[in-house]
């Protein structure tokens, strides 16, 4: 009888700890998720969650089939015990190490709030502004207005902290924005639907990529849904490929750019993990972006790799 252990390490967002689970027991990650071949690997997306003393850390990690962790999809931590002494406190910032949150012209605040999980993603927010309590005063007046509205507006209007706010609600999430060009309000009312619901119930979306979302929306106001979808369920636009095929790049490049020109400029770097996906959508330019994610979708489809 032989013990295979398949222990999976990865480096926890929220705190930086090693932990660890093991692929073949089911008692050791929370959930599971089959993902597509990509760029030649084959993935599975877990969702694992280590305790400290006072907070359980979650992450959603994309695993190869070898075990290794090839990217994070979230991370988040939640309070194990919750005092109850102020509400102030019900409401905690998702954490993660990328860039800060990048204002655009036209948006001075956007959190995107989970009512059921109680984080908050400040996609846009001045460094002036405390994002958690702006969500636990945004969370307050969402709830009295159910109770005194049979159905709720959407979007609804409030002013809090001497601002206007303009607030979408689902069952799970809100969506509250400031801005400063009112002309954004009706694109935002179109895509606030699939903010809320693309990506997964589980799952807390990532800053960045909810922040290239709102620049994108930004400056191309008739942006398509499918476009929009594409990019946020994107299991891996954080990671960092390295192909083992590296002399295969440049015909990769030359044949692939005879039908995507953009080839040349990104996908040398992103097949030699010079560039990650995100990176590549955040440069090209937002007239661009779908040549970007046709041409991953191409190198896919055809199984160019592996
Ligand atoms: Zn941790």
């Amino acid at each position: 009888m032989s013990l295979v252990r398949n222990t999976t390490e990865y480096k926890c967002k929220v705190c930086g700890r090693l932990a660890e689970f093991d692929i073949t027991d089911e008692k050791s990650y929370i959930s599971k998720k089959e993902h597509d071949n990509f760029l030649g690997l084959t993935l599975t997306i877990y969702r694992v969650a280590h305790d400290t003393p006072e907070e359980r850390h979650h992450n959603s990690v994309v695993v190869d089939h070898t075990g290794l962790v090839r990217d994070y999809r979230d991370a988040y931590s939640e309070p194990l015990h919750t005092t109850g002494a102020s509400i102030d406190f019900r409401y905690w910032v998702y954490q993660e190490d990328a860039i800060s949150s990048c204002p655009t012209n036209g948006i001075e605040l956007a959190l995107l709030i989970s009512r059921d999980q109680h984080w908050v993603v400040d996609i846009i927010c001045p460094p002036t502004m405390n994002a958690s309590e702006i969500a636990t005063l945004v969370v307050d007046k969402v709830e009295e207005s159910y109770k005194v509205y049979t159905s709720m507006l959407q979007p609804m209007e409030a002013h809090i902290g001497g601002l206007d706010f303009h607030i979408w609600t689902s069952h799970t999430r809100i969506l509250c924005v400031v801005l400063k060009n009112q002309k954004l309000l009706s694109i935002l009312n179109s895509f606030v639907s699939q903010i809320f619901g693309e990506g997964g119930a589980d799952l807390v979306p990532r800053r960045r990529l909810l922040n290239l979302v709102f620049h994108i929306i930004e400056k191309n106001p008739n942006l398509s849904h499918s476009v929009l979808s594409r990019i946020m369920n994107e299991n891996l636009l954080f990671t960092k490929f390295q192909t083992p095929f590296e002399d295969r790049i440049p015909s990769i490049v030359e044949r692939t750019s005879v039908r995507f020109p953009i080839a040349r400029e990104v996908l040398a770097p992103i097949l030699r993990g010079h560039m990650t996906l995100i990176e590549a959508l955040e440069t090209v330019g937002h007239s661009h972006i779908q040549d970007v994610l046709d041409l991953i979708e191409f190198i896919n489809r055809r199984r160019i790799l592996g």
